[in-house]
Order: C-alpha cells, then structure tokens, then sequence
C-alpha cells in the first residue's frame, strides 16, 4: 500500500498545489503508508525538467520526504502499452477515427454528460476500419462495459459517475493521461489516491479502468481547491503563490492557517491533524 503526490512539471507549484502535496503526505503517513512521488510528465510540449527539479526542491524545502525513487511517466511507456495489449486482448478497446470536432458536433451518448464519447466507432466493420485507416492513424478507446461506477471518497462519500469509453492512447500514438494514471497506481500499490478535486469527476472512469485491468480500487480523496478572491482558480498571476516568491515559512503560514492548525511543519501537522477532518469548502486565498 502507499499514498502518491503526482504533479506535472509544467510550472511551478502554487500554494493550493502545495496545499494538495502537503495533505497528501498527512494522508499517507497518518495511515502508516509509504509516500510516493510520480512525476507525470506524458505531455512532452508543457513538461519542463527544470520545472521537475524546482517542484522536488519546493516539496523538500516545506519539509516532505518520500519514499523511494521519484517516477517519471515519460519513462514508462512499456508499461502502458503492455497494459493496453491486455485490453486489447480482453476485446476492450477500439479504434477510434473521430476528430475532436466531430466529436464536440455529435449528439452526446444518451446516458453520457456534454462531451461524452457517442460511440460513433465502437461498432465499425473491419472493412470500414480499414479504410479509415487510410486516412488517419485512429486513437484507441476503451469499451466501457459499464456506464456508471461507484467510487469511495474519503471526503465526499460514495460518488456515482459516468465511465466515458476513454481516449487510451491518442492518434499520434501518446498513451493517454487516464492510462497512465491508472496502470501507474496499480504498478506501485498506490492505494490512495490524494488529489484536487477538479478530477473528482474523473474518478469513477478512472476506477472502472482499474477494475478492467484486474486491480484493487483505490481509496479517494479529493481536497478542496485553491481559489483566488473571484472565485477562480489560484494561477501564479494572482501574485505571490510560489516559493519564487514565498519562503516556505510564509507558505507553511498561509497553508497552516487555511487548514485551523498552529503546525508549521509534516510532522506537527501529523501530531495535529486528522485529514478526514479537513474543510471541503474551497480555500479562498486572499492577500
Ligand atoms: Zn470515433
């Protein structure tokens, strides 16, 4: 078992990411579990090594350790199409030959939200396959055979959410962030997964993946997000929401306070904190 806090290195952290890593720590070691950090670099345009390196440097200077190896998503490529292949053999993939805008102008799936997968390709013939491949190399999709799954979330409960028939691997042969996600937290007995809540809505695909793939389902947290005085989302243009501008004491400070403890460090945080406790009001971060 273990816990994981895994950023993408496409900036640098901001408070309510930092927020995030630090009550991902609190989760797994309040458990006794291992602590982990994957780096999720798959988006070769937007990660930057030199933001890995600062985003480490910024989780050690607050104090987080980690256990083991940090793990890179770029480098484990085999891993995902070897999870694919399994898939694919299970008869629970297709190819998929749409374009983003065909799909954004088909009338979603009938049980589906906006933008859900209509299921244009699922049932193409062989033949109509291969001439569609003539034009463009198709993405792979899952083949859902469930429409709805449950996940637990140890800050929201029991969640019901629509499981889309996900984007595996796209057209141009990239292995799909929910792929990764998915076969990475398998792969290193992550058992807990601790995150912001914007990906609530992603989970319950994300554990019907999981269970096609013959793993446990997590445990979910979501925490709240990190919001600017309107109500948006914290971006570094707020201001001073990254230890390029911060001290980590003056972060430890903001993120002690948003939390109602004195802790200023992991390990009084530990002493101090049961983060099952925590708000799931979004914190509003005023300056
Ligand atoms: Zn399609």
């Amino acid at each position: 078992m273990a816990g994981r806090f895994a950023p993408s290195p496409s900036g640098d952290l901001h408070l309510g990411n930092l927020r995030t890593a630090i009550l991902a720590w609190l989760f797994a070691r309040a458990d006794g579990r291992p602590f982990l950090l994957r780096v999720e670099d798959l988006d070769r345009q937007r990660s930057r090594a030199e933001f890995e390196a600062s985003q480490l440097a910024d989780l050690a200077a607050l104090g987080l350790t980690w256990d083991g190896p940090v793990v890179r998503q770029s480098e484990r490529d085999p891993l995902y199409a070897a999870a694919l292949e399994r898939l694919t053999a299970a008869g629970l993939t297709f190819e998929c030959f749409c374009t983003r805008r065909e799909i954004a102008e088909a009338v979603s799936a009938p049980h589906g939200p906006p933008g859900s997968y209509p299921g244009t390709c699922r049932d193409l013939t062989e033949s109509e396959r291969e001439a569609r491949r003539a034009e463009r190399s198709p993405a792979i999709r899952l083949r859902a055979r469930e429409r709805t799954w449950t996940i637990r979330d140890e800050l929201h409960g029991e969640i019901e959410g629509h499981v889309d028939d996900l984007v595996l691997r796209r057209g141009d042969g990239a292995h799909a962030y929910n792929l990764a996600v998915v076969v990475d937290d398998a792969d290193q007995d992550v058992d807990q997964v601790v995150r912001g809540d914007d990906l609530l809505d992603a989970a319950p695909a994300q554990a019907y993946l999981t269970h096609e793939l013959g793993a446990p389902a997590p445990a979910y947290a979501h925490v709240p997000l990190a919001l600017n005085a309107d109500g948006r989302r914290l971006a570094k243009r707020d201001g001073d929401v990254t230890l390029r501008d911060l001290s980590p004491e003056h972060a430890w400070d903001l993120i002690g306070t948003s939390l109602g403890v004195a802790a200023r460090s992991p390990e009084a945080l530990l002493a101090e904190l049961d983060p099952r406790e925590i708000s799931r009001e979004p914190w509003i971060v005023t300056f």
